[in-house]
């Protein structure tokens, strides 16, 4: 969820034993295959011609049935190449927004963060830690080796600092009460060598609260969240391979819990003394993980077959057909339909994207005002928590065409 982010993947790469990243396990479970993925679902191109040629790889979901952890056993990390251009802030959102705010009046609240150091581990712009940092009079220093410093925004926040650099050794006497890492732990190709180098650098003189927040694979596979199948996620977390990770790396688990409306998944912990016994309760996830992953590949391909015969429909009806959000699960939806033809335009709400295109299938971004002479007669959804938010617009542009939610 970071704005941009440069992870540096190939610093992380495991002996490439395709053995599972969370337990080491070498007994995988594969399901479900997508074949020429586009590689980065948030670099948008500048051209249609650059963004119909952007790279493309294949995607093996495998599920582990020893920690329960789902991960792609097909994924190169010679691949991944994540650049300045990397765009993906929620942040334009009200309902993104909303959240946010939650999160931090709930993290202030529950561990005391007034007048705290907050540390935060890829934090893109800055906004979540300029908003914590505001709302508890903390400070903060963020790390995040893509960020751009923007003299003016920054003055606005005095006691916040950010450091354009990896997090490591070299930041270890940076004071920390909380420890912040949300929507980068799924993009590291070796969550276990990234968590067990936080515990280290964190040390055993000091016990700071460590919050990280990742997409929720249960929420993925039960709610047939499909689209959030893409290339730039290595892994995809249980509350069982979270925590697995996490009580195996040197840490108790103060908290595991599912956040915004089931979709991520959150894990609150501090660094443990002594060797942690797994959390028992964990052991409940795994016949319903299985069961869940079994059915997915099936419920995939009928999901896919359904919108395949709904826009060829729409095609054939020569309507005009817009997809709203450009973010991951809307560039993976365009590229699975790419050769169908009815969508012309994907609108989004975040300037930064507008006017550029869409890796892969090559549709152009547009500002929703652009939809007030476009006119579209059949609006598609990515995300149904956004379709009140999007009916209000629609209806503000004098815009009456049907909404409909993936
Ligand atoms: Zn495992």
């Amino acid at each position: 969820m970071k704005d941009t982010r440069t992870l540096q993947l190939r610093a992380q790469q495991a002996a490439n034993t395709h053995s599972c990243p969370i337990c080491r396990s070498d007994g995988v479970h594969l399901f479900m295959e997508v074949r020429q993925a586009p590689i980065y679902c948030n670099v948008l191109w500048e051209t249609r011609e650059a963004a119909m040629a952007a790279p493309r790889g294949d995607m093996t979901l495998g599920y582990c049935p020893t920690c329960s952890h789902v991960y792609n056993y097909a994924f190169d990390p010679s691949l991944m190449d994540y650049s300045q251009e990397y765009e993906n802030s929620l942040h334009f959102s009200g309902r993104f927004q909303q959240y946010a705010t939650d999160l931090t009046q709930r993290l202030i609240e529950r561990y005391n963060l007034r007048g705290k150091d907050i540390v935060e581990i890829g934090c893109g712009k800055g906004d979540f830690l300029r908003q914590i940092c505001r709302a508890g009079d903390n400070r903060g220093v963020g790390f995040d080796k893509s960020f751009v410093p923007d003299p003016v925004r920054d003055a606005l926040d005095p006691n916040v600092r950010f450091v354009v650099d990896f997090f490591g050794a070299a930041y270890a006497h940076e004071p920390a009460d909380l420890i912040v890492c949300r929507h980068v732990l799924e993009h590291i190709e070796d969550p276990r060598a990234f968590i067990a180098d936080l515990r280290r650098v964190i040390g055993n003189h000091r016990c700071p609260v460590v919050y990280f927040e990742v997409p929720n694979a249960l929420w993925t596979l039960r709610d047939l969240g499909i689209w959030d199948i893409i290339y730039e996620h290595c892994s995809y977390f249980s509350p069982a391979s979270l925590v697995h990770l996490f009580e195996t790396s040197g840490f108790e688990t103060l908290d595991v819990r599912e956040e915004f409306g089931g979709q991520f998944l959150a894990i609150e912990a501090r660094p443990a003394s002594g060797s942690v016994p797994l959390s028992a309760q964990m052991r409940l996830d795994f016949d319903c993980m299985m069961r869940d992953v079994t059915a997915f590949g099936d419920n995939y391909r009928a999901k896919v077959a359904h919108w395949r015969a709904r826009l060829s429909a729409l095609a054939e009806q020569r309507r005009r057909v817009v997809v709203w959000g450009a973010g991951s699960k809307g560039v993976t939806f365009l590229n699975v339909f790419h050769d169908q033809g009815a969508i012309e335009y994907v609108v989004d709400i975040n300037p930064r994207k507008q006017g550029k295109y869409v890796a892969g299938s090559g549709q152009q971004v547009v500002e929703p005002a652009f939809l007030r002479s476009y006119q579209p007669e059949v609006v598609i959804v990515m995300n149904a928590l956004y379709v009140d938010e999007i009916r209000q617009m629609l209806s503000a542009l004098d815009v009456t065409a049907t909404v409909e939610s993936v």
